[in-house]
C-alpha cells in the first residue's frame, strides 16, 4: 500500500569510516543504491575510500575536522546528489542537530528522529522517561543538583560502590567506578572534566554500581507506521574500560521468560519514544535475574552482526528500507532465534598495557579463508596505518553455528589462523578469552576481565617462540645472512674450526636467546640449546615462507620482515623478533622514577612542580589519546627534578615525561 508514494534510494553518503563504512557499503551494492564514501586526509586511500563508487575528501585527520563536520557532510551530499546518509555508529550517528541538518537539506537521515536521539541522549532524561514507562532503572541520582557537595552526599546516600556517568556520553567514556568515599573528589573531577571535553557537557549521573552482573541489550526496530519489534538480546558482558569485546546471542543467563520479560520492556520504551529505525535498549542483568534499565543507543550497533546471524535478516537493509517509508517486512510473531552467534573484536591495543591503544603499520594482515559461518567485517587491509587519530577498531570477526560450544570453536579458530603483524593487537587476549573455562560455561560476568586479568594476560610463549626462531633461522641460513655463510656452501662436518657451529641472537619481546646449531645434513638441522636439543627439518622456502619439520610435526611459517623486525605467524601462533648483533646493544631503559609515556597521545595536565616531593602512586600527570585519559603515578618515592614536557604536547610511547629522582 505504501508503494506508490514511497522513494527508493539511488544513491547514500556513509558519514563513517573503517569496517562500518565497508559493511552499509556492502549492503548498498547489493541493494543496487551508488555510495559515496567521505574520507579525511589520513584515510585518502583507505578501503572505505576506494571500496565506495565515489568519494570525496572532507578535512584532515582530526575528527573534529572531518568525520565531526556535520555540515560538510551534509553540503557534501547534497553536492553528489544522494537521496540519504547513512551516520554508521560513533561519530554524528547520535548527533540531533546533524539529523535536523540532513532533513533540513533534503536528505533522509537513516536513524530515528532528532526527537529521540535528543531524548536518549541524555542518559538523565532517558532513565526519568524509562523509569516514567514503568520499567526499573538502576538505583541512583539523576537529578539536576551538579555540586561536587551534593554529588558526594548522593553518593554516601546510594552506597559504595557507585559509578559516575557522563549524562551524554558513550563508549566507556567519563565513568568511574567509586568504592570508597577518599576516593570521590579525585572521581568527580575526572569524570567530569572527561564528560566536558568528550562530549562538551559535564553534566554527571550516578549509579549503584552492580557487580557480578551482565550487560543484556535488546535490538529493537521499529517503522514509520507504527510497528515496533525487539530482535532479541545480545549478551555483551565481556569489557575492559567499560566497552565491549565479545558479544553473542543468545544470552546465556537469558532463560525463554526472561527473553520475553526483557524484550516487552524494550518494546514499552520504544514505544514511549515513539522510536522508529534499528535501536538497542541496553540492561543490567544482576545475579538474581533482576533486569534494570541503562540507556538507548539511537544507532546501529557496533555488535549488529551477532543479532543479523541468528535471526538471518540485514539490519542495515531494513535501516534503509525504515527510511524509505516501507513497513516493517514482518511482525513479531515471525521472528525467531537460529542457532548461535558470537563476535569478538580484534583491536589495536595492548592488553599488557591496560589495554591502550597502539599504532603502527599493518606490515602483514591475512584473514583466515572462509569457512561457512565466519564472517569477518574488518576495516583495514594490509599496509594500513593505524593511527591515533580514531577507532583502534581493526576488524570483528563473527561465528555462527547450531550452537555456543560450535560457534565459540569456530570463532577461536578463525582468531588464531588471522595473521595480523606490525601493530600490537587483542588476538591473543581475545582467544585465551574465548577458551577460558569461565567464558565456556557461560558464566562470565562484566567482571570477569577484571578478576581473570592476571590468568587471562599469562602467555606460555616458550614453544612459539622456539618454533618462531628456528623458522627465521633456516630462512636466514637460505639467505645466507646467518650464523656462518659459508658453512651452508661446504658439507656438514666440513669445517675450518670444527668446534665452532654456526650462532644467531634473536631478541623475543623482552628476552635475547643464543641460538647455536649444527647441519646433520643437506636439510636437517640440530639446534642446540640449553638442556636439550631439537631437530628441524627445512622441507621448503620461499620469500616470505617456510615450512619446517620441528621434533617430526610439520608447520608452515609466514615470515614478514619490516623494521628490522621478523613477524612470523603460524599455527602456533604470532611472534615478533628482532635479529641482534653479537655485542651488547646500547640499551635505552628507562631511570627508576621516569614516567614514561604507556602510548601515543597528547599531554592533557601536569599535576606536579619541579622540585616537589611525590610519593609512590602519587598522580603526576594526564595523558590522553582517543578522548579517554590515562593517569601517570609516580613509580617510586622521591623529587620531581624535571618536567619534559607541556600541557598540548604530543608524545609518542616510551618518552620520558616527567623525571622523579627516588629518595
Ligand atoms: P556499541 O555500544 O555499539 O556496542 P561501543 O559503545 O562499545 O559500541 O562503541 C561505539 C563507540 O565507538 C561509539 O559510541 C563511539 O564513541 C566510538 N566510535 C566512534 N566512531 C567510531 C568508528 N568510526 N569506529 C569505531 N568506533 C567509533
Ligand atoms: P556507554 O554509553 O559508555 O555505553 P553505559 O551506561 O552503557 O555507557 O555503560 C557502559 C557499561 O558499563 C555497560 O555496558 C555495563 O557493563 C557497565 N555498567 C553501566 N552501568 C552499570 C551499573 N550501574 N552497574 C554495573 N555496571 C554498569
Ligand atoms: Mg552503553
Amino acid at each position: 500500500m505504501q508503494q506508490t508514494s514511497r522513494t527508493a534510494f539511488r544513491k547514500i553518503l556513509i558519514a563513517n569510516r573503517g569496517e562500518i563504512a565497508l559493511r552499509i557499503m556492502r549492503t548498498c551494492r547489493a541493494l543496487g543504491i551508488a555510495s559515496v564514501a567521505v574520507y579525511s586526509d589520513a584515510d585518502a586511500d583507505a578501503p572505505h575510500t576506494c571500496f565506495a563508487d565515489e568519494a570525496v575528501r572532507i578535512g584532515p585527520a582530526p575528527s573534529s575536522e572531518s568525520y565531526l563536520n556535520g555540515a560538510c557532510i551534509v553540503e557534501t551530499a547534497q553536492r553528489m546528489g544522494c537521496d540519504a546518509i547513512h551516520p554508521g555508529y560513533g561519530f554524528l550517528s547520535e548527533n540531533a542537530a546533524f539529523a535536523e541538518a540532513c532533513t533540513a537539506a533534503g536528505m533522509v537521515f537513516i536513524g530515528p528522529s532528532p526527537a529521540a536521539i535528543r531524548q536518549m541522549g541524555s542518559k538523565r532524561a532517558a532513565r526519568q522517561l524509562v523509569a516514567a514507562a514503568g520499567v526499573p532503572t538502576v538505583p541512583g541520582y539523576d537529578g539536576e543538583q551538579q555540586s561536587v557537595a551534593h554529588l558526594h552526599a548522593e553518593m554516601l546516600r546510594i552506597g559504595f560502590p557507585v559509578l559516575i556517568k557522563a549524562s551524554a556520553g558513550g563508549g566507556g567514556k567519563g565513568m568511574r567506578v567509586v568504592r570508597a568515599e577518599s576516593e570521590v573528589d579525585e572521581a568527580l573531577a575526572g569524570a567530569r572534566r572527561e564528560a566536558e571535553k568528550s562530549f562538551g557537557d559535564g553534566t554527571l549521573l550516578l549509579e549503584k554500581f552492580i557487580e557480578q552482573a551482565r550487560h543484556v541489550e535488546i535490538q529493537i526496530f521499529g517503522d514509520a507506521h507504527g510497528n515496533l519489534v525487539h530482535l532479541f538480546e545480545r549478551d555483551c558482558s565481556l569489557q575492559r574500560r567499560h566497552q565491549k569485546i565479545i558479544e553473542e546471542s543468545p544470552a546465556p543467563a537469558v532463560s525463554p521468560e526472561l527473553r520475553a520479560a526483557m524484550g516487552a520492556a524494550a518494546v514499552k520504551i520504544g514505544e514511549a519514544i515513539g522510536y522508529v529505525n534499528a535501536g538497542t535498549v541496553e540492561f543490567i542483568l544482576d545475579r538474581d535475574g533482576a533486569f534494570y534499565f541503562i540507556e538507548v543507543n539511537t544507532r546501529l550497533q557496533v555488535e549488529h552482526p551477532v543479532t543479523e546471524m541468528v535471526t538471518g535478516l540485514d539490519l542495515v537493509q531494513l535501516q534503509i528500507a525504515v527510511a524509505e517509508g516501507q513497513p516493517l517486512p514482518f511482525a513479531q510473531t515471525d521472528l525467531h532465534v537460529h542457532g548461535h552467534a558470537i563476535e569478538a573484536r580484534l583491536y589495536a591495543e595492548d592488553p599488557r598495557n591496560d589495554f591502550l591503544p597502539a599504532t603502527g603499520t599493518l606490515h602483514e594482515w591475512t584473514l583466515p579463508e572462509g569457512s561457512a559461518g565466519l564472517r569477518i567485517d574488518a576495516g583495514v587491509e594490509r599496509g594500513s596505518e593505524v593511527g591515533i587519530y580514531y577507532d583502534p577498531l581493526l576488524a570483528k570477526l563473527i561465528a555462527h553455528s547450531a550452537d555456543r560450544a560450535e560457534a565459540l570453536r569456530k570463532l577461536c579458530y578463525g582468531l588464531r589462523r588471522l595473521s595480523v603483524q606490525g601493530v600490537t593487537t587483542n588476538r591473543d587476549f581475545l582467544v585465551r578469552l574465548l577458551d577460558s573455562a569461565g567464558f565456556r560455561n557461560g558464566q562470565a560476568t562484566t567482571g570477569f576481565i577484571g578478576e581473570n586479568l592476571a590468568a587471562l594476560l599469562a602467555d606460555d610463549r616458550a614453544e612459539l617462540e622456539l618454533a618462531s626462531a628456528i623458522a627465521v633461522i633456516l630462512q636466514l641460513q637460505q639467505q645466507g645472512q646467518a650464523g656462518d655463510a659459508l658453512a651452508r656452501e661446504l658439507p656438514p662436518g666440513y669445517r675450518n674450526n670444527p668446534f665452532r657451529n654456526p650462532s644467531l641472537k634473536l631478541l623475543m619481546g623482552e628476552r635475547e636467546q643464543e641460538f647455536v646449531w649444527r647441519w646433520l645434513s643437506e636439510n636437517a638441522v640440530e639446534f642446540l640449546l640449553p638442556n636439550t636439543t631439537v631437530r628441524a627439518v627445512l622441507l621448503a622456502h620461499n620469500d616470505n615462507q617456510v615450512r619446517l619439520a620441528i621434533d617430526g610435526v610439520q608447520r608452515s611459517f609466514t615470515i614478514t620482515n619490516a623494521d628490522e623486525q621478523f613477524y612470523v605467524h603460524s599455527s602456533l601462533g604470532s611472534c615478533t623478533l628482532r635479529k641482534l648483533s653479537r655485542y651488547p646493544e646500547h640499551q635505552t631503559t628507562a631511570e627508576a622514577g621516569s614516567a614514561n609515556s604507556p602510548m601515543p597521545g597528547q599531554v592533557l595536565k601536569i599535576l606536579v612542580e619541579a622540585g616537589q616531593q611525590v610519593a609512590r602512586g602519587e598522580a603526576l600527570l594526564i595523558l590522553e589519546a582517543m578522548k579517554m585519559e590515562h593517569t601517570m603515578r609516580a613509580a617510586v618515592d622521591g623529587i620531581v627534578e624535571a618536567i619534559l614536557v607541556k600541557p598540548g604536547a604530543v608524545v609518542a610511547p616510551g618518552e620520558v615525561l616527567i623525571h622523579v629522582k627516588p629518595t
